[in-house]
């Protein structure tokens, strides 16, 4: 056999629930734990690996419809696997869970294939960037001013990131009051020279996300993050007319035509893109293209250390999400994390693929499927 024949002989996924550091919750849900789906390739005696965030269901997805048409293939055929991966999903459904199995499975096949020839996947896919720019996230409304101005100084003075994001539009948006108290807290705990972010998870109608916006002025918020529902294009690109802040949104985009619907609505003046869900690497490189032709950039959301290469491949790139979450548990649960300081992730050129390890003995302690 070559290196260029090396066929997938065996594909598994496990699932791994961690529970939270403390109670978390944003304006339109809460959790206590987080559940990560990893898979793992092997071919030519080399495994790749690459996950999401989501339902256990993503792993029976990938057992039962994934499995059949990406065991035997090719390692180095990552975008006809993807094809037929996607054409599989036909009456699964591609959008939500189907979408977060095809991407972390197209993450491992980009995994496997950099660690094949032996490189580092940035290298592989082409880096235009040494480095990806990070904003610390977190500011869960659950937090007290203590909890938030801690989280916050250990970025901007521990970790010296100088952009950090706090989520608001609490209980819905029905807690307006302590939104924009949290968001003065927080500028207070930060200084003048740190970007200060906000998410609302679609907290807020339209009507209600302008005033919000007005009232934040003050604070110099630079980014309004899903200040309505990411499904309402016309409502987001309404509250993008009314405020000098980047209205933001695009983390529940499963699929390219998602992405392209919202450049064809300006709805937002940055993409967000999770790798773990648009459809992994090959759909990322992808949607940044259609960013690029009408002019956006694109941030990565969450799952950091699966985002690096990727993002450090892309030339429209604003930065990336260093979500406190998925920073915690990708530090708990895998060797070869990288060092935030400075407030840019640097991918690794010394080690193959996207540079990170499963460490199997303390997953197990969190494995539940
Ligand atoms: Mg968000």
């Amino acid at each position: 056999m070559t290196a260029t024949d090396a066929a997938i002989d065996s594909v598994e996924a496990a699932v791994y629930t961690v529970p939270t550091d403390a109670p978390e919750a944003d304006g339109t849900f809460s959790w206590d734990a987080t559940t990560l789906v990893l898979v793992s390739l092997r071919a030519a005696g080399v495994v790749g690996t690459g996950w999401t965030y989501g339902a256990p269901a993503c792993a029976a997805v990938v057992r039962d419809h994934l499995v059949p048409v990406v065991q035997g293939r090719s390692a180095f055929d990552v975008a006809g696997t993807w094809e037929q991966m996607v054409r599989a999903l036909r009456n699964v459904g591609r959008p939500g869970i189907g979408g977060m199995a095809l991407s972390a499975v197209d993450l491992a096949m980009w995994d496997l294939k950099a660690r094949l020839f032996d490189l580092p996947l940035h290298k592989l896919l082409g880096a235009v960037h040494d480095e990806v720019p990070l904003y610390g996230s977190g500011g869960f409304t659950t937090y007290d001013d203590t909890q938030l101005r801690e989280q916050l100084t250990d970025w901007v003075n521990r970790d010296r990131i100088p952009r950090v994001k706090i989520k608001i539009g609490e209980a819905r948006g029905t807690r307006v009051d302590r939104d924009v108290d949290r968001v003065h807290v927080s500028r207070a705990a930060i200084g003048d020279e740190t970007e200060l972010y906000v998410d609302a998870n679609g907290g807020y109608s339209v009507a209600q996300a302008v005033r919000v916006a007005r009232r934040l002025c003050d604070a110099d918020v630079r980014w309004f993050e899903e200040p309505v529902s990411s499904d309402d294009l016309e409502g987001l690109r309404q509250v993008r007319q009314s405020t000098c802040m980047d209205v933001t949104a695009g983390e529940y985009g499963y699929d390219l035509a998602y992405f392209h619907r919202m450049c064809a609505a300006g709805a937002v003046d940055c993409l967000q893109v999770d790798v773990t869900r648009c459809g992994g690497i090959t759909e990322l490189l992808r949607t940044a293209a259609v960013a690029a032709s009408q002019g956006f950039d694109v941030s990565g959301h969450c799952a950091p250390h699966l985002h690096v290469a990727a993002l450090a491949a892309i030339p429209n790139l604003r930065h990336l999400e260093w979500f406190h979450d998925h920073v915690r548990i990708e530090t708990m649960l895998f060797d070869g994390t990288l060092d935030p300081s400075g407030g840019a992730l640097r991918p690794a050129n010394d080690r193959p693929g996207h540079g990170l390890t499963p460490r199997q003995s303390r997953a197990e302690t969190f494995r539940i499927a």
